[in-house]
């Protein structure tokens, strides 16, 4: 029974009828809050209060952009662009985020989960390859071969001199 409005409908409890309200709450996230004002039917005979499932999805569509927005937290689009900017995979995604779960990490491009700040830092530390080779290292993640700009690479010298070395006796 998903109705997208109640207003005006008869409460069969009480006899009474629902009328649109809303409120203003604090909603929890992923640990994190925001003060959301948000729409509700209640019965305006006895109060009952009922939401329906697309208030529901409204709420906490805005507690999750306001908690994205006051916490920087990096877009659905923008985890998935870094992903692909790598050339890994989901799960391989997931391995280097300390093993979360791929299907988390799908939310979180997805925009269905929003991931919280610790996790959020893990996620751009992948951007620096430095740290992205470390944690690939730890987690047996292969990573795809890139192409270094070969003229900053210094060649390795053998430190003796050629004229400097004593003839060998094999
Ligand atoms: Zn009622």
């Amino acid at each position: 029974m998903s109705l997208s409005t109640l207003d005006g409908t008869l409460h069969r409890g009480c006899g009474g009828r629902y009328a649109l309200q809303t409120e203003t709450v604090t909603m929890r996230l992923s640990g994190m809050a925001a003060e959301v004002t948000r729409e509700f039917f209640r019965c305006e005979k006895c109060a009952h209060e009922q939401r329906t499932i697309e208030q529901r999805d409204a709420a906490e569509k805005s507690a999750t952009e306001y908690i994205r927005a006051e916490h920087n937290l990096l877009a659905p689009k923008a985890i998935r662009q870094l992903r692909e900017s790598l050339g890994l995979t989901l799960p391989q995604f997931a391995e280097l985020i300390y093993g979360t779960p791929k299907g988390i990490v799908d939310g979180w491009e997805k925009g269905k989960y929003l991931q919280n700040r610790e996790a959020d830092a893990l996620i751009r530390g992948l951007a620096d390859r430095e740290t992205l080779e470390l944690r690939a290292a730890k987690a047996g993640v292969p990573l795809p071969v890139v192409e270094m700009a070969a003229a900053s690479v210094p060649a390795v010298v053998p430190a003796a001199g050629a004229g400097a070395a004593p003839p060998a006796h094999p």
